[in-house]
């Protein structure tokens, strides 16, 4: 049985409650999670809001050393960390590992920026005066996570944030808190001055609404479902804080008449099931022009009816279970309801009788006939249920992709240079990948939705927004007194 504690200011803490954490392919209780208190939380962060004085005034090369040294720790610990996450979320092996490459990126990428964070100079209208930018961190900075990259995605905020001289409260999901742990203890275990990050775990609706109503939190990144953002959003706004909001999808993968249909059929179902569709970028629609909807549909529908589903540890396994009983109910509910609404079932709909049933697993399901108005293909069901939508012609598909109250992600297959320019023009995402499935995020780039799906971006040089503060500074090297106003010259 693992047991995590809270860190508070550079020490472990023991929390008067706890609660079970469960493998979700066994529904066994693998460990207990500490429950931060009130208490707690405001430790926490009054130790933040003083490491924070010292580590911004640490070069931003040495802080970035830090980082490297996480990335050597994350390489060393890769076994361990991939298999507690296959526990503990669910995802295979395989995927695992994946996710855990991607934290080391993040990491790699984020200690480079301590020799770059670039700012810029203008000329000034005066002579004998400089005028620049330079970047401050903000101070203490909440990052708050879901439970499906449990560790990507911490990574993507705790990295940029300490480079830049930030401090950290770290709230991970209940649901991967283990996992959550084991992330705090790298950058511990990397040397990190006392108190620059703080891990507290328990419910969002306590836990995250005590980091969220204290004033002393300058800014919030945020990863998870819009409902949650919009509530988090209104206290942002309260404290007048920075804030990026990562929020839910309903991605839509566009199989134009000119596709090559091998390539796309094995990305959409990587874009479909990968991690169960337990994916914010998880292709939920699958959009296809009508003259090959049928050829599609046949084989997409075949391989996904083969997809081996199973506990993640296994080597063979493809797809591993739902995350947590509420996930897998609300796959049920949303299975019903296609049904009702009129879409039909072409593979998957059912739950599994044999050993699985001790496990909260669901086949990949696949619903034909639907039209975009149904329920099943407006809402973020997060879970491998997929519907395929006909469209009349390339721009009926652009029109159905962009009828959702989501942006995050988007996909289009297609031979056609037009067809693909017109894609990355006309589709309302944060993202577009052309000839590739909807997921496969780089570090590089910015990352984040539009409409629901969220606001402000993360990654790339995207980052140095969310964690910095510009600072205008002018120097009058002139030393005379002289109007600060540009003089006309008739
Ligand atoms: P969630 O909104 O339930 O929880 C996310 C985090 O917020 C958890 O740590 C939770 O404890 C905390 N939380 C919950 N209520 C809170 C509150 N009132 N105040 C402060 N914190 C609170 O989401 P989830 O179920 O963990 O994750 C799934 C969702 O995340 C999906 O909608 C998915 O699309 C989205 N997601 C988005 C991205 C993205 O990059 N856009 C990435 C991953 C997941």
């Amino acid at each position: 049985m693992m047991q995590s504690k809270l860190i508070v200011g550079g020490r472990y803490r023991e929390s008067e409650k706890s609660f079970d954490v469960i493998n979700p392919a066994t529904k066994q209780i693998i460990g207990r999670s500490a429950i931060a208190s009130s208490q707690d939380v405001k430790d926490a962060i009054d130790l933040a809001d003083e490491a924070y004085h010292k580590w911004s005034r640490v070069p931003s090369v040495e802080r970035a050393e830090v980082i490297f040294r996480v990335a050597r720790l994350i390489k060393d610990r890769q076994d361990d960390l991939s298999r507690l996450i296959t526990i503990e979320e669910g995802k295979t092996l395989r995927e695992s590992r994946g996710e855990v490459t991607d934290a080391y990126k993040a990491c790699m990428y984020f200690a480079s920026e301590g020799r770059r964070m670039h700012t810029y100079v203008t000329p000034s209208e005066q002579e004998e005066k400089q005028c620049m930018s330079i970047r401050r961190p903000l101070g203490v900075v909440a990052i708050i996570t879901p439970w499906n990259f449990p560790i990507s995605t911490p990574f993507w905020g705790l990295a940029p944030a300490v480079v830049m001289g930030n401090s950290v409260i770290f709230k991970p999901s209940s649901l991967t808190s283990l996992i959550g742990e084991k992330i705090a203890q790298l950058f511990l275990d990397a040397g990190l001055p006392e108190g620059v990050l703080n891990l507290v775990t328990g419910p969002g609706a306590t836990v995250g609404n005590n980091i969220l109503n204290n004033p002393k939190v300058k800014a919030v990144t945020f990863t998870g479902e819009s409902k949650t953002g919009h509530s988090i959003s209104e206290l942002n706004s309260k404290f007048f804080r920075r804030q990026a909001l990562e929020l839910g999808g309903k991605n839509p993968l566009i199989v134009a008449k000119d596709a090559d249909l091998n390539l796309t059929v094995a990305a959409a179902l990587f874009a479909a099931f990968g991690n169960t569709g337990q994916r914010c970028t998880a292709a939920s629609r699958i959009i296809v022009e009508e003259s090959i909807r049928a050829e599609f549909t046949k084989r997409f529908v075949q391989q996904a009816s083969k997809l081996i589903v199973g506990n993640g540890l296994n080597d063979n396994v493809e797809m591993g279970p739902l995350v947590s009983d509420q996930a897998q109910m609300k796959v049920i509910d949303y299975v019903k309801i296609g049904k009702e609404e009129g879409a039909k079932i072409l593979t998957g709909g059912f739950l599994y009788e044999d050993e699985r049933k001790n496990g909260f697993f669901y086949p990949p399901t696949v619903f034909g006939d639907v039209d975009n108005e149904m329920r099943i293909a407006q809402d973020e069901i997060f879970g491998p249920v997929v519907t395929i939508i006909s469209a009349k012609n390339i721009d009926e598909a652009f029109s159905i992709a962009n009828d959702t109250k989501y942006g995050l992600s988007s996909a289009i297959y297609t031979q056609n240079l037009k067809t693909a320019f017109l894609a990355i023009e006309q589709i309302e995402a944060g993202v577009t990948f052309v000839n590739q499935g909807t997921a496969g995020i780089e570090v590089t780039l910015p990352y984040g939705g539009v409409k629901e799906s969220g606001i402000g971006k993360e990654l790339g040089e995207a980052a140095l927004e969310q964690y910095t503060e510009m600072k205008a500074v002018y120097i009058d090297y002139s030393l005379k007194s002289r109007p600060w106003f540009y003089s006309w010259k008739e």
